[in-house]
């Protein structure tokens, strides 16, 4: 066998829970340790670990990201009421993917893997379409009063100096409900960067869209804010690379979105990219073929599936009997962060592997070996429906063929 491909600088490992923690164990023993000498810095984010140490391990992971420059990530649970009681938790941690991205202050990058067989229910959907979806504000930090009756609802601002401006909201003469949002110009602007250097990264254009005609300041300083650091920042750069930035109202977007063939990014405010992105996801197929990136305006990536942990699956490997468990989201996890980090550290056989391990992904369904969730959704004939194990398998050997 050929010599193992070497790592210069450690990849973060976030490992996790659950049916996608058995798949992350399968991946390194079968598609990653005998091909590269893999250098990770590893850290347990499963759920009895970050318990253990009261979330310590979160926050360590991302300080260590923000150190390294590319982490991989497994699926983790986010615990609710349920999970406190089952892992008799000492509190009720929080989602392990918000606290990573306020730490990052990073964006949020979907794109569906695309592969013949797996078609679009959008036929003409032919390239993937990338969204990314601002986390911050807008109706998700909201404050919110149910009008009993008559009265006068206002907008109040009070400045440090004691400067009030107000605005009418509105006049009742009954009953009603009210809501407040915000955002800040701090965190529209590291969206805005963090959509133009993944654009820049990837070579694709970037839509943005708002309802800008309606929200004459609060979506329009979306507008303008993206507008002047295009111009100030990255214009030549986008000219040069021949790629294009593009505005328009988010109602004409949703149009033109289903009408082009893909190959583009989509970058959403915070609901439009809630809504818009398990619409996206679904039309292309599957939420097991969709890969999460998340990108830091300091140029710091973290790559992950878009699933979770697949719960229904685990308990059923848990009982003894078979899963069919989807993969390729997290071995494009793997694949995305192997090739940046050879990209920053310069190795072109690491990032020649990262092609190669999609390439022999891909090739495996298309040569009609898949799992059950595909198998059920495929146009291929002759279907082969492998199990969680086999499949990762199956593509070793292909990828053996590949190198
Ligand atoms: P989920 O893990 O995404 O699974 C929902 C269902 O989708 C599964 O039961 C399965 O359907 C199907 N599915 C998802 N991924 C699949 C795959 N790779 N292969 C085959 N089928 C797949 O969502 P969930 O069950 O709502 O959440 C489970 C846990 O994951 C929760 O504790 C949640 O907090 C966590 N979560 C984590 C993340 C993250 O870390 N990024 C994201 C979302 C959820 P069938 O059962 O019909 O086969
Ligand atoms: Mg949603």
């Amino acid at each position: 066998m050929a010599e193992k491909i070497q790592m210069k600088t450690p990849l973060v490992e976030m490992d996790g829970d659950e049916m996608t923690r058995i798949l992350w164990k399968m991946i390194k023993d079968e598609l990653l340790l005998p091909f590269v000498d893999l250098k990770t810095e590893y850290y347990d984010l499963g759920l009895e670990y970050r318990n253990e140490t009261d979330d310590q391990v979160t926050k360590d992971s991302a300080t260590a990201t923000l150190k390294y420059g590319v982490a991989v990530k497994c699926a983790t649970i986010t615990p609710n009421a349920a999970r406190v009681k089952e892992y008799n938790l000492k509190e009720m941690w929080k989602s392990p993917n918000g606290t990573i991205r306020a730490m990052l202050d990073g964006t949020v990058f979907r794109a569906p893997i695309v592969v013949k067989g797996i078609e679009p229910c959008v036929k003409n959907w032919k390239k993937p379409i990338t969204l990314a979806r601002h986390a911050y504000g807008d109706v998700y930090k909201n404050a919110e009063i149910v009008i009993p009756g008559a009265g006068k609802a206002e907008l109040v601002f009070t400045a440090e100096d004691g400067s009030v401006s107000r605005e009418l909201i509105h006049d009742f003469k009954g009953a009603g409900i009210i809501q407040g949002m915000h955002n800040t110009d701090a965190s529209i602007s590291s969206f805005a960067h963090a959509c133009f250097s993944y654009a820049l990264d990837t070579k694709q254009d970037l839509w943005f869209a708002t309802k800008d005609t309606i929200s004459k300041k609060y979506d329009h300083r979306f507008k303008d804010l993206f507008q002047e650091i295009y111009e100030a920042e990255y214009k030549e750069r986008f000219e040069a690379a021949n790629i294009t930035y593009f505005y328009t109202l988010i109602d004409d977007a949703v149009a033109r979105v289903m009408k082009a063939e893909g190959g583009f990014i989509w970058a959403c405010k915070n609901y439009d990219g809630d809504v818009m992105s398990d619409m996206v996801s679904s039309a292309f197929g599957s939420l097991a073929m969709m890969t999460s990136v998340l990108v830091s305006p300091a140029g710091v990536y973290e790559y992950e599936a878009a699933h979770g942990t697949v719960q229904r699956h685990y308990y059923k490997h848990l009982k003894g009997e078979e899963t069919s468990t989807n993969s390729v989201a997290t071995i494009f996890a793997w694949s995305g962060a192997l090739r940046k980090r050879g990209e920053m550290d310069e190795l072109p056989a690491l990032c020649r592997f990262a092609d190669k391990l999609e390439e022999a992904t891909l090739a495996t369904i298309e040569a009609g070996k898949m799992t059950k969730d595909l198998a059920l959704i495929t146009s291929l004939e002759n279907v082969k429906v492998l199990n969680s194990e086999e499949f990762i398998k199956e593509i070793r050997s292909t990828l053996e063929t590949l190198l």
